[in-house]
């Protein structure tokens, strides 16, 4: 029979590239936790309307790019393609708003998205995110961008973060329009997606990836030009914020992030390495009231976690690796050293195989041991453990467990 291959665009995640996706997961939980964010474990399906009502309707996302099929009694579902919708729903329905005058949550696991599959994109990808619902004060936006800062600094990842306002329901449309009239003088040279786009939701012409789009919104009108007096002073404040914690920063007069419900401020990082996205995030001071809650401002942001893993050049040394080598009719006091060993917090493999010195060796090699733990009928007798340290070939035997924690 043939072997089963995984589906297309979904991937196994093991050896090194787990090691590195781990890290970059942990290294953001930690980071998270010392801004006092609380976890929160959302389902990776949701209705399909959560996902056509916050993220839009003239999406890429929504249009192209979900997994949507009914369940047996025909209701249309969706498997989750962001994180932010389901982190409203919830909010809204666990009336997180009553509890507190504002909620910190963050949530981690897979999202999925129908798109090409290509090197670093899959369509299964992981993600961790952290909204902050409740203040629309532009500290926190300093916060979530700082946040980023620190995350990237961290990994050791060189990124620039873009900012932009793209205001809100009062200055908005006056800017839609005046893009509009800019779009229609230069609709020779739109791709037939931005034809599309230029009247149903102009703005993401601004964030079309195609050359000749790109160029023809070279001199559009910019938002930043038309924001009203909150926006503009909410704008000018989260920059003073962000000089005064040190991120630096550009402005990017054509930000607008792919997804309808962004308000104000949004920003991305962007890998000074390959120039893809890494983090990107924003203001949605309106999403929660129109998926059905209370007015609520919010701010959040999402990292996919295998763009930075494929960053990552050198991983933590990890704790080293203690090999137990059993000979003859020893197993009893094996598994008694090993426990040992391992109560005592040491990273302990006891060996399975059945052979002799050598072989035994070469498989602590191929397991990168940093350490043997040799154990024969002698050592057994005298309560003893011959340890060698693999890396300079020192041997020694020594009493058990009474000398180990002074010698390993
Ligand atoms: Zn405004
Ligand atoms: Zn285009």
């Amino acid at each position: 029979m043939a072997e089963f291959q995984s589906v297309r665009g979904f991937h196994d995640v093991l050896g090194e590239d787990l090691k590195r996706f781990r890290y970059v997961s942990d290294s953001i939980r930690k980071l998270l936790k010392l801004y006092n964010f609380e976890e929160i474990l959302l389902p990776v399906v949701e209705y399909l309307e959560v996902f056509q009502r916050s993220i839009g309707e003239i999406t890429d996302i929504v249009q192209k790019e979900m997994f949507v099929f009914q369940d047996r009694k025909g209701r249309w579902l969706a498997l989750r393609p962001e994180g932010t919708a389901g982190a409203v729903r919830a909010y809204i329905q666990n009336k997180l708003y009553a509890l507190k005058p504002y909620t910190k949550l963050f949530y981690e696991g897979p999202m999925f998205r129908y798109e090409r599959p290509q090197a670093g994109r899959y369509r299964q990808f992981h993600q961790i995110g952290a909204e902050v619902f409740g203040i629309q004060d532009p500290q926190v936006d300093a916060e979530m961008i700082d946040l980023v800062y620190t995350v990237l600094s961290k990994l050791g990842i060189p990124a620039t973060i873009e900012i932009n306002s793209i205001g809100c329901r009062v200055c908005r449309p006056a800017y839609r329009e005046a893009l509009s009239e800019y779009l229609e003088k230069v609709v020779g040279h739109l791709c037939d997606v931005c034809m599309d786009r230029k009247d149903k939701n102009p703005l993401r012409v601004l964030d079309c990836k195609v050359d000749t789009c790109k160029s023809a919104v070279k001199d559009a009108p910019k938002m930043v030009d038309y924001l009203c007096q909150e926006c503009r002073e909410h704008y000018n404040t989260l920059k003073s914020y962000l000089d005064k914690l040190s991120v630096p920063y550009r402005e990017n007069h054509y930000l607008v992030r792919g997804l309808d419900y962004y308000t104000k401020t949004v920003f991305e990082a962007v890998s000074d390495e390959l120039g893809i996205t890494l983090i990107a995030g924003g203001r949605y001071d309106y999403l929660v009231e129109e998926l059905g809650g209370p007015p609520t401002p919010a701010m959040g942001f999402a990292v996919g976690i295998e763009r930075l893993s494929m960053l990552i050049k050198d991983l933590p040394q990890e704790e080293p690796l203690y090999m137990v080598l059993p000979f003859g009719d020893v197993m009893d006091y094996a598994l008694e050293v090993v426990k040992k060993l391992r109560e005592m917090g040491r990273r302990v493999e006891l060996s399975y195989r059945k052979a002799g010195l050598k072989k035994q060796l070469e498989l602590a090699n191929k397991l990168k041991a940093d350490f043997v733990v040799i154990i024969g009928e002698d050592e057994k007798k005298n309560r003893r453990i011959t340890l060698k340290d693999m890396r300079t070939g020192k041997q020694e035997t020594i009493n058990f467990p009474e000398l180990v924690h002074e010698t390993l």
